[in-house]
């Protein structure tokens, strides 16, 4: 059986090499613990850029998962093909909210509609924070952290989706029923994104985005 390396480990190992060694090797062991661990913690989008994701969401939309976009256009008075092209390829100012400096801005600093609160206020728990009325999406750490990068992609949507649309989670999830979303009893935001990438809880009635 392999057993995993703890910090306890190393002792008899410096006692064996001697402290000269050790000082050789130690950021050597550091450097594979950091990888093990930042490997563990995240789901493989820790580099993600929110706007090129966004720009591979439309290109989704056209190819795997043309089924939204095929449903969405159905209803003309809420959905503008070509103002969402606009918005996930060029209109959305996607800010990266693990940046110190936009996380101790001010919403007003940022958006510009005179909310004096901080943004990192917004930001605890949340994949993505999208300021009704403006063009401007906050992706929080957890959007980096916590999605895989199909998951990061379908939030561009999701958070597309309320810009375009200026409807609330809850207004978005009662549309989305239109075209086979099945929330939860205890309906959470990311329910919207699981249903978009085809999540197994979601896919009763059509499977979300993809055909198939
Ligand atoms: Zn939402």
């Amino acid at each position: 059986m392999i057993k995993s390396l703890r910090s306890n480990d190393f002792r008899p190992l410096v006692h064996f090499l001697g402290n000269g060694t050790f000082l050789i090797l130690a950021p050597i062991f550091i450097a594979i613990l950091l990888c093990q661990s930042s490997y563990a913690s995240s789901k493989g989008g820790l580099n993600t850029s929110p706007s090129q994701a966004a720009t591979i969401a439309w290109q989704y939309l056209n190819s795997n998962w043309r089924r939204c976009l095929d449903d969405f256009k159905l209803d003309t008075k809420r959905f503008d093909v070509r103002k969402f092209k606009r918005l996930l390829t060029q209109e959305i100012q996607w800010h990266d909210g693990r940046d110190e400096f936009i996380r101790n801005s001010t919403i007003d600093s940022l958006v510009h509609n005179g909310d004096p609160s901080l943004v990192v206020s917004q930001l605890y728990g949340r994949d993505a924070v999208t300021f009704r009325g403006t063009l401007h999406v906050v992706v929080g750490p957890n959007f980096f952290t916590d999605n895989t990068q199909t998951e990061q992609i379908a939030i561009t949507i999701h958070e597309a989706l309320h810009v375009l649309t200026k409807m609330d989670d809850a207004d978005l999830a009662g549309w989305l029923v239109n075209f086979g979303f099945k929330p939860s009893k205890l309906f959470r935001t990311a329910e919207i994104t699981d249903w978009i990438v085809g999540a197994k809880n979601h896919m009763d009635i059509n499977n979300g985005c993809p055909k198939d």
